[in-house]
């Protein structure tokens, strides 16, 4: 029996069936055989080695599309992630779910006549991956019959925070964050260790890399395995991507008074530009286009890693090592979601470019662009944000549209280099000065993997 077949029995079986829409999900590489949502979640991965998307996509219905033209993120969370997991769990659950995780705004904010940028970094790590996180973390717990679950992650300080602070208070969970003593930044080691209750920090006596064994080391002990169900939080889980699907459809909001021709049917005047390094975000955003939101182009904005551009432009695909920029959460060299991207459009190069179009920019670039547009809008960008408004500045020079941009961190995360490019400080937010001030507390272990398995079963 495979180990997703055994997971699966632990789940909770949903009744309420229309098989009619009933979704299912493939691998992208199409040689496993279909699954329902459940088992594709705790799968992480598909035995061939593919990613899960959907088998089919069926849009949304126009009134229910105009519906949400007005709605708010938690009822378009109820709704679209009703309409995606049909059969598996239920309006009022997923609207539960949804408003537990979502609690913090999504601003669209006019930054010129014509761009908006659409603000994703207002969650408790000031970073867009806490949506996609935040929703993983209460439908592990929805689907699961009340087995608790291990999580277990290594960190080099980023993902720790957010999966740690996801996870949080969720019911029946436990978390272990590994982490670099001495090697994590001050706010990333007070997001991680502040928290307490489910969440335990584990400062290592090692690198990132001895952080990443130990995690590998415990996925793989069958012993450890009987005894505590291990489980993958990982970010090519379907669990983060589909949640990332909802707030595009805050720019429906956009409609026919400011956007043009969304009226008339269109296919939308707005140009949506996606700061990208795994590009679940920018797959989320196609995903949504299929259900029926009515975008002209996506812009896969990348730095100087540009694969994916390079690829739109080539029709070659090249993964390679990643460069260092200041845009560090985008420095992915071979993006996991591509392969998602691809098979979208089944592999046809043309009918991807009618979605997406590229565009890559270099770190003197960003920088400069951060200190003219906070000059000359009034408006301040993070190094990721400021990848996404180029992208878009580079589509709009030429054809004029309505666009939107993604920002996805707070400025004040990247404070090392937004301060020099506008010339003046950035205060902290309070959920990071309120997160300095609270007392921490770690666990400090040597590179010892049985010391690691004895906290674990303490
Ligand atoms: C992860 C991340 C991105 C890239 O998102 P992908 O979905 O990996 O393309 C962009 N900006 C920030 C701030 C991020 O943390």
């Amino acid at each position: 029996m495979s180990k997703y077949q055994v997971q699966s029995r632990k789940c909770k079986v949903q009744s309420n069936v229309e098989s009619a829409i009933a979704m299912k999900w493939v691998s992208t590489r199409r040689s496993s055989p279909s699954v329902p949502f459940i088992d594709a979640l705790f799968a992480g991965t598909a035995p061939d080695g593919g990613l899960y998307f959907p088998e089919r996509f069926y849009p949304l219905s126009p009134p229910t599309l105009d519906q949400l033209r007005t709605a708010d993120l938690a009822t378009i969370g109820t709704v679209v992630g009703a309409h995606l997991l049909a059969g598996e769990i239920s309006e009022a659950d997923i609207g539960r779910l949804v408003r537990d995780a979502l609690d913090f705004p999504i601003p669209l904010v006019q930054v010129t006549d014509r761009v908006w940028a659409l603000e994703l970094f207002h969650g408790p790590t000031l970073a867009f991956k806490d949506v996609g996180a935040r929703v993983q973390a209460r439908l592990l717990h929805h689907f699961t019959d009340g087995t608790p679950l291990t999580i277990l992650v290594a960190t080099s300080g980023d993902t720790g925070s957010a999966v740690a602070q996801a996870f949080h208070r969720v019911p029946d969970s436990r978390v272990f964050v590994l982490y670099p003593e001495g090697q994590v930044s001050d706010v990333q080691e007070a997001q991680m260790a502040s928290l307490g209750d489910n969440i335990t920090a584990v400062a290592i006596q090692g690198t990132f890399d001895d952080c990443q064994r130990l995690v590998k080391q415990a996925f793989a002990d069958e012993d450890l395995r009987r005894q505590v169900w291990l489980t993958p939080a990982n970010s090519i889980n379907l669990g983060r991507l589909l949640p990332q699907v909802f707030y595009y459809f805050l720019l429906a909001r956009l409609g026919p008074a400011k956007a043009g021709r969304y009226e008339q049917g269109d296919p939308g005047g707005l140009v949506v530009s996606v700061p990208s390094g795994n590009f679940g975000n920018l797959t989320a955003g196609l995903i949504a286009k299929r259900l029926g939101l009515p975008v002209r182009r996506f812009v896969a904005a990348t730095n100087v890693n540009d694969v994916v551009p390079a690829y739109l432009r080539t029709g070659i695909y090249e993964p390679r090592p990643s460069l260092r920029t200041v845009a560090n959460a985008m420095d992915v060299g071979a993006p996991s979601n591509f392969e998602r991207m691809r098979a979208m459009y089944d592999d046809d190069l043309d009918r991807m470019r009618e979605d997406v179009a590229g565009a890559a920019f270099d770190d003197r670039r960003v920088i400069a662009e951060i200190g003219r547009v906070y000059r000359e809008h009034g408006y301040l960008l993070d190094p990721h944000g400021a990848i996404a408004w180029l992208g878009l500045q580079q589509f709009l020079a030429s054809e004029p549209a309505a666009g939107v941009f993604l920002a996805t961190a707070h400025p004040a995360k990247f404070r090392e280099v937004v301060e020099p490019a506008i010339g003046r400080t950035v205060p902290l937010p309070a959920t990071l000065s309120d997160a300095l001030a609270r007392p921490r507390h770690s666990e400090r272990l040597p590179v010892n993997y049985r010391a690691l398995v004895n906290l674990i079963l303490r």
